[in-house]
Order: C-alpha cells, then sequence, then structure tokens
C-alpha cells in the first residue's frame, strides 16, 4: 500500500530542491530574497530559472505559467512552452531569468476599474520569489503579481506583499525599542479553513441556477435540513471520505499543508483546515485548495460548491482566517504567555490589534462583503455585520482590569477532569469558544470568521496588516523619546484600551439586543455590499492605504467600481437566471400538471357526477391563483431587469440591484417555492433540496 503523505512536496520545487539543484550562492541568494525581502538580480534568476526548467521536464512538463491573482476574484494562468528552435528544426527547452521574472499578459481583458481607460493596456506579472512555484498538469505554474503598464496594481497579491513589509518594518521597530534586539523581520501568519458543499453532479447538471451562479434560486425546504444537527463531525460516507483522501493527496503532493477535515453543519457539507504558513503562501495555497476541490470532485461524480450560501434555509460557507504575527526569533507576538499581566510586550501588541479593529472596523466588514456574503452576514448563522471582537474571560478581565488600574485576578483555567480514572486529565484551553464573535481571540492568534467561503484572503490580510502597521507606527513614534520606558508603555496600553474597548463585546452576536447595544456604541452595521462598499473611499481610509504605500488612491477608486460592478453584474446574471427558469421550465411544468388536474374533474365527472373530485379541485384553484401570481411577478422582474440599463453611476446601479431587483428575486423564489411544494414531482423540472441535500 502506498502512503500519499510520503509524496508531500513532491510537486513542488522546495528548499530542499532549490539546496540540490542551484549552486551554493545562487541558493543562498534567493533564501535572502525570499526570508528578508531582499531584491533579487538578474543573474541569480537566470540560474534558477534554468535549474527550475530541468526539474520540471524531468517530471512532464513542456509549459510554463504566470499564476496571478486579478481582481476576478479568482486566479489566471497563460501557458507558454519552453520550446525554442535551435536552428537545424530541431527544439530545445529554454527557460531564462528573464521569462521567469516577467510575463506579459494582455491586460484588457482583466477588470481594472477605470484605469485601463487613461493608461495602456499593458499588463506585467512579476516573479514572487517568497511562494515556490509547483507542478500542475504538465505545467510549471510561478506564483506572480501583477500590475499594468504604468504600475498600477491590478491584483491582489501585490498589496499583501507590500502590508506584509511594512507591518515588519513597523513591528521590528517597536521590538527594538522594546529591547529585542535580535529581531529584524516579522511575518504574519494565517491559518485558512474552508468550507464547501459537496453535490452529486447528475443533480447539479440539472440546475440551470447552480450552473450560472453557484446557488440554487429556487428550492423548497426538505422535510429534514440540519435541525438535528447530526451531520456535523458526522461520520464521513464512504464516497466523500475517497473524495477527501485525494484531496489531501493532491495538496500534499503541492505542499498544501492540509490538516483537519470533518462534516459541517449542513447536510453535504464539509470543511478542510491546514496548519497555517506566511499570509502570502497561505493565500495562494487557499487559492490553490480552492481549485484543487473543485477539479478532485469531479473526478468522483461530484460537484464541489464555493458559494456562501448555495442554499436556502441551511447554513452557507465561510471561511476563518486565523491570524497572527511573528519573529524571525520564532516568538508568536500574540501569545499571552504565563503571565500577560506583566507582558508588556504581549499587551502593546493586542492594543494595536483592538485599536486597529475599532478604527478600521468598516473595513473589515467591506473586505468580506460580496453579493454571496450578504447572504450570511447578520443571518441566523454567521457573525453579524457588525464587526466586534471577542477576548474571552482571562483577557477580558485583563483588560478591564488595566483600565480600571485594579489587580488582575487570572480566570486561567485549570486542569480539565473528566471524572473517569482512566482517562488522562488535561490542560483546559484558557478561553472557551465563542463561536458567534467575527474577531475572537483565540489562545496565541486572533480568528477573522466574517469572510465568505469563495474570497481570496489576500484582501482582508492586507488590510489587517496595514490597519495594524499604522497602529504600531503611532505607538513607536510615542514611545521612541519616552524617559521612562516601563511607565510610557504602561500609559499608552491603558490609554488605548479605554477608547477602543467598545470594539470589544463578549456575549451573544446573534442577539437583537447586542445590534441595538452596537448602534450605541456608534459601531458600523453595513447590511449589503452596496452599503458597504461606499465607506471603502472615505478619506480616512484612503489615508491609511496611501500612506502606508499599499495601494493608491486611483486603485483604490478603481477597485471601488470593480466591485460595484461585479456586484451588479452577478445579480444581473441571477435574475436572468431565474426569469429562464420561471419562464421555460417552472411555469410550463405546473401548467402541465394543472392541465393533468382539471382533465382528471373533467374525466371523472364524465364516468359519474358522485365521484368526488374534491382533492384535483383544491389543487387545482390553489396552484392556479398561484401561477398567476408566479407569472405576474415574473413580468415584474423582467421589467425591473430591464430599468437596470438606465443606471450608469455604479454605486446607484448596485443600489438598485440590491434594493429593487434583488427584493423582487426573493418573492418570486417565495411563490415559486410554495409551488414546488404542491406540485406532483415528476412535473417539477429540477432535483429537490432533500435529493440534492441528502443525495450524496
Ligand atoms: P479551531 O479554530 O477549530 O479551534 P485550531 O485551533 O486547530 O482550530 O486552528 C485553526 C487554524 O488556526 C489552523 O489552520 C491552524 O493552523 C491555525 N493557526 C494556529 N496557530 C496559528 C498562528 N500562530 N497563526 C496563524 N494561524 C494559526
Ligand atoms: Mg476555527
Amino acid at each position: 500500500m502506498t502512503n500519499t503523505a510520503l509524496d508531500f512536496g513532491m510537486n513542488v520545487f522546495n528548499e530542499k530542491k532549490m539546496q540540490e539543484r542551484l549552486p551554493k550562492a545562487t541558493y543562498k541568494a534567493l533564501k535572502k530574497t525570499i526570508e528578508n525581502g531582499e531584491s533579487l538580480d538578474l543573474s541569480v534568476a537566470n540560474v534558477v530559472a534554468n535549474a527550475m526548467k530541468d526539474w520540471a521536464v524531468e517530471n512532464g512538463c513542456t509549459h510554463y505559467t504566470h499564476w496571478f491573482q486579478p481582481m476576478t476574484g479568482i486566479t489566471a494562468e497563460k501557458h507558454d512552452s519552453f520550446i525554442s528552435p535551435n536552428g537545424d528544426g530541431e527544439i530545445i527547452m529554454e527557460f531564462s531569468g528573464k521569462e521567469l521574472i516577467k510575463g506579459e499578459p494582455d491586460a484588457s481583458s482583466f477588470p481594472s476599474g477605470g484605469i485601463r481607460a487613461t493608461f495602456e493596456a499593458r499588463g506585467y506579472t512579476t516573479w514572487d520569489p517568497t511562494s515556490p512555484a509547483f507542478i500542475r498538469d504538465k505545467t510549471l505554474y510561478i506564483p506572480t503579481a501583477f500590475c499594468s503598464y504604468t504600475g498600477e496594481v491590478l491584483d491582489k497579491k501585490t498589496p499583501l506583499l507590500r502590508s506584509m513589509e511594512k507591518l515588519s518594518g513597523e513591528a521590528v521597530k517597536v521590538l527594538n525599542l522594546l529591547g529585542k534586539k535580535d529581531v529584524y523581520r516579522v511575518t504574519t501568519t494565517v491559518g485558512p479553513e474552508q468550507e464547501y458543499f459537496l453535490i452529486d453532479k447528475e443533480m447539479y447538471d440539472k440546475r440551470p441556477d447552480l450552473i450560472y451562479t453557484g446557488r440554487t434560486l429556487f428550492g423548497a425546504m426538505a422535510p429534514k435540513g440540519q435541525e438535528l444537527a447530526d451531520h456535523y463531525f458526522g461520520s464521513i460516507k464512504t464516497r466523500v471520505s475517497d473524495f477527501m483522501h485525494d484531496l489531501d493527496a493532491e495538496l500534499w503532493k503541492l505542499g498544501v499543508l492540509a490538516k483537519t477535515k470533518h462534516n459541517e453543519v449542513a447536510p453535504s457539507q464539509h470543511e478542510l483546515a491546514p496548519i497555517f504558513s506566511t499570509s502570502n503562501i497561505a493565500t495562494d495555497h487557499n487559492e490553490l485548495t480552492m481549485e484543487v476541490m473543485k477539479k478532485t470532485a469531479e473526478k468522483h461524480g461530484l460537484v464541489c460548491l464555493l458559494h456562501e450560501k448555495p442554499f436556502a434555509g441551511v447554513n452557507g460557507s465561510g471561511k476563518h482566517n486565523n491570524w497572527s504575527i511573528s519573529t524571525n526569533t520564532g516568538e508568536n507576538l500574540l501569545n499571552p504567555g504565563k503571565k500577560p499581566e506583566e507582558n508588556l510586550q504581549f499587551q502593546l501588541f493586542l492594543s494595536a490589534v483592538v485599536k486597529a479593529v475599532d478604527e478600521y472596523q468598516d473595513l473589515l466588514r467591506i473586505t468580506v462583503a460580496s453579493a454571496g456574503n450578504d447572504h450570511r452576514l447578520g443571518a441566523n448563522e454567521a457573525p453579524p455585520a457588525i464587526i466586534s471582537m471577542y477576548l474571552g474571560d482571562d483577557l477580558g478581565a485583563l483588560v478591564e482590569s488595566i483600565i480600571e488600574g485594579k489587580d488582575y485576578k487570572s480566570h486561567k483555567a485549570d486542569r480539565m477532569q473528566t471524572g473517569v480514572e482512566a482517562l488522562p486529565d488535561f490542560k483546559k484551553d484558557n478561553s472557551d469558544r465563542n463561536r458567534t464573535s467575527p474577531f475572537a481571540f483565540t489562545g496565541n492568534k486572533f480568528e477573522f470568521r466574517a469572510l465568505g467561503s469563495s474570497l481570496n484572503i489576500a484582501c482582508p490580510n492586507y488590510m489587517l496588516n496595514t490597519m495594524v502597521a499604522e497602529e504600531l507606527k503611532g505607538f513607536y513614534s510615542e514611545l521612541k523619546d519616552a524617559d521612562d520606558l516601563d511607565a510610557a508603555l504602561k500609559a499608552l496600553i491603558r490609554k488605548v484600551l479605554t477608547e477602543h474597548k467598545r470594539i470589544i463585546f463578549n456575549g451573544d452576536n446573534y442577539s437583537d439586543e447586542w445590534v441595538e447595544e452596537a448602534e450605541k456604541r456608534g459601531l458600523c452595521n453595513y447590511k449589503s455590499l452596496p452599503e458597504a462598499m461606499e465607506h471603502y473611499i472615505d478619506k480616512k481610509n484612503v489615508d491609511l492605504f496611501e500612506k502606508n504605500g499599499i495601494v493608491t488612491e486611483a486603485e483604490m477608486h478603481a477597485r471601488y467600481e470593480i466591485e460595484l460592478e461585479q456586484y451588479s453584474k452577478l445579480l444581473n446574471i441571477e435574475a436572468l437566471t431565474m426569469l429562464q427558469m420561471a419562464k421555460k421550465d417552472i411555469a410550463p411544468a405546473v401548467m402541465a400538471f394543472v392541465k393533468s388536474l382539471a382533465e382528471t374533474v373533467s374525466l371523472k365527472k364524465g364516468v359519474s357526477s358522485s365521484l368526488s373530485t374534491f382533492a384535483e379541485e383544491q389543487l387545482l384553484e390553489s396552484l392556479s391563483d398561484k401561477l398567476e401570481e408566479f407569472v405576474k411577478k415574473t413580468d415584474e422582474l423582467d421589467n425591473a431587469v430591464k430599468m437596470a440599463g438606465g443606471y450608469s453611476d455604479n454605486l446607484t446601479l448596485a443600489k438598485y440591484y440590491r434594493n429593487t431587483v434583488f427584493e423582487l428575486m426573493q418573492e418570486l423564489r417565495s411563490l415559486g417555492d410554495s409551488m414546488e411544494k404542491e406540485t406532483y414531482s415528476e412535473y417539477w423540472p429540477y432535483p429537490s433540496y432533500g435529493e440534492i441535500l441528502f443525495g450524496v
């Protein structure tokens, strides 16, 4: 029997392979770039390119691709072969440093939010040596950043890399000031937990809504949903477990540290969590994970749904972004240690996060906004659209004692005693879980839980990194000239926690009381993408990114336009799909059923006037009424979609889609679903929720 774990990293040009295949000096230079962000010269790149190519060709590759993350929300790739004519009608396989470093995909078909109109269509991809190259489908994949001819950022990776640099710089200054002179680099780490649905391909193929939009636009709830919670952590079905084994094997070959897998709350829903890595690699790996999930599902006759809300009435899918900061000396800066009350360094970094999350709560909300995630946030399953922080009993008590200047009494958990002799006792975690908080402290990291399942995690992470960097910069300038550093530190921590304690909330985030309370505290509550996105370009936010050199004001405006435009386009596709389903499938199906009912009534009456036609007539009446309403609502939606052509401003258009088109879609859906419940299943054109959710 083969052990797939032994193939870990097989398809990655990783450290070990670099060490084996590169001359010592080249390896050293490359490592400096990877670990310390030092720039790399062309002569080194030439040697690396050749070694990479040799390795790739030995492993069956004929092509290479610059792999990048444009604003479409998915990754992009353009494949070039290694071949080069050698003059006598034959070819050799070649790959230069220049080709490794720079690619030139045509930028004109990628969203640029207006940047393209004023500048050239030319775009460049640039090798990102900090994320290792890998092989997929006989192609060498090179992770790259993407920008326009004139240098405007057109992707999600570049701001992330910049924000990591920025945070490192600011954190190092603070740590050096605190006496940690051996720290020269600080890295943000991320472990993203990924939720997904797995359904049968045959069912999927019968649903235009799933095919075009990734979610069901109609569908009456099955008699059973998730109320028994019998799926969560339940034993994994063979077909799913085969898929998961295959998925792990594929991911391991690509160097992705896939670690945990289990069934989630909703039927057919599952989760995969990797072991954390640097934010940059975690982002690339999460993108890869989502792609490999989809491809692996196909091999098993399944479809992997990454939409945030594929099914109404059962939980949607999210992503938990576990985030922390650690030093080149191996210290996790968010680890409270044994005595957090004495650990001023920890308290300072904690304060930076608290201040950042409070001052830029709008940005954290904005970064998780999407048409799909709008179905989750604020619904009774996911964190609300209000951003707050959970610190747990222990840290909560510490923060309170600091603010009030009182002694701190540890709430630290002791040992867990099961009361069964045979079971070993163990140390409990310091805090229980608060599953309802959008931003929770979990021991030595923060878990940002409001992300939608399909989101590229580069965005939330570059925002987090930048806002924390900004706070650290402020802290440094307040502390750097202090005569008594200890006293200055304590005063600063106390001031910051006092000023920003409104963002800390340890209660139930799903309750109505919290919505009221949050409003009193002045926290923002943006319910949908258009409402949230409007604030992305607020002056405070533009200042944050401009001052820190992450993205420019022009780039932010471009991003703003892109997000709004994509939102409207998505809703338009959903509305058109609904209209098609309503007109071509649902209405005709109900008409056919109504006809058969009517025919039965008259047939029965022809046989004998004493035969009861009560059942048929009752159904006939109910469905005829509903059908009338349904057809009228379809017309209304049709007209509303046509009206959308009249708006040219992206924000107004997005709001129109949200407030008018989307509302009509909801109404049409509810009429359709109520007809589904009364229509003989032989007539209903689509597989039901029950068949889909319990079909694997
Ligand atoms: P849960 O959230 O269910 O309690 P875990 O505690 O196992 O799960 O962790 C969830 C994720 O957090 C994993 O991907 C793990 O690798 C990641 N994680 C753990 N430590 C860190 C860290 N220092 N930085 C970033 N992510 C981390
Ligand atoms: Mg978690």
